[in-house]
């Protein structure tokens, strides 16, 4: 996955022109004021949502991107439950786990993750994937073997992990998706 976060839509459109076809923006305004022209342009794109989704911008996240990496809370789940009988398009739903427990980042933790699965079930939220950003500066790939445990467990088809800095353990370690910005565009993306 192409990250383009930051990115200008000039930017964007090089990558679309050598055939990318899979992006991921973290701000839903940022992407919404992008995307609309390069959709309309390749129309064969998916584009996720790969940042932290305020439940009264579901129907406005439904509205743009393929998929949202970023289903953490119950609250979250009832909201797109509600909103899924008047969506006219289908998206990927991925739970994001907060896998290193750490306080400043959002998903959910692994022992509310159970919990959360429960409801998805219960209220009819399909989930096709697990995501995850393991904690920066110590070795991921314990952390990513967790996730892949998670992904057998679940049995969810797509486990999203690995940046610019760990990619290449996050394959390894089953990542069907690495997301990936500054290797791309360089340093301050
Ligand atoms: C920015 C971002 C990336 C890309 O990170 P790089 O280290 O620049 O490759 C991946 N995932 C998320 C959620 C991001 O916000």
């Amino acid at each position: 996955m192409v990250v383009g976060k930051k990115q200008s839509e000039t930017a964007l459109r090089h990558f679309l022109d050598a055939g990318h076809r899979l992006f991921g923006e973290n701000r839903v305004q940022e992407a919404w004021d992008k995307w609309p022209y390069l959709k309309y342009d390749f129309q064969d794109v998916r584009l996720h949502l790969i940042g932290p989704l305020q439940t009264n911008k579901v129907g406005y996240a439904y509205g743009l991107f393929d998929c949202i990496e970023t289903v953490d809370r119950p609250k979250l789940v009832e909201k797109i439950a509600d909103y899924l009988p008047r969506a006219e398009r289908y998206l990927d739903l991925f739970v994001q786990i907060n896998i290193g427990r750490e306080p400043q980042k959002s998903g959910v933790l692994p022992e509310d993750l159970p919990a959360l699965m429960d409801l998805c079930v219960k209220r009819g939220v399909p989930i096709t994937g697990f995501m995850c950003i393991p904690p920066v500066g110590v070795d991921p790939t314990p952390y990513f073997q967790q996730m892949a445990m998670y992904q057998r467990e679940y049995g969810v088809k797509h486990l999203s992990m690995g940046m610019s800095g760990d990619y290449e353990k996050a394959i390894e370690c089953g990542a069907t998706i690495v997301r990936i910005g500054s290797l791309l565009f360089g340093i301050g993306s």
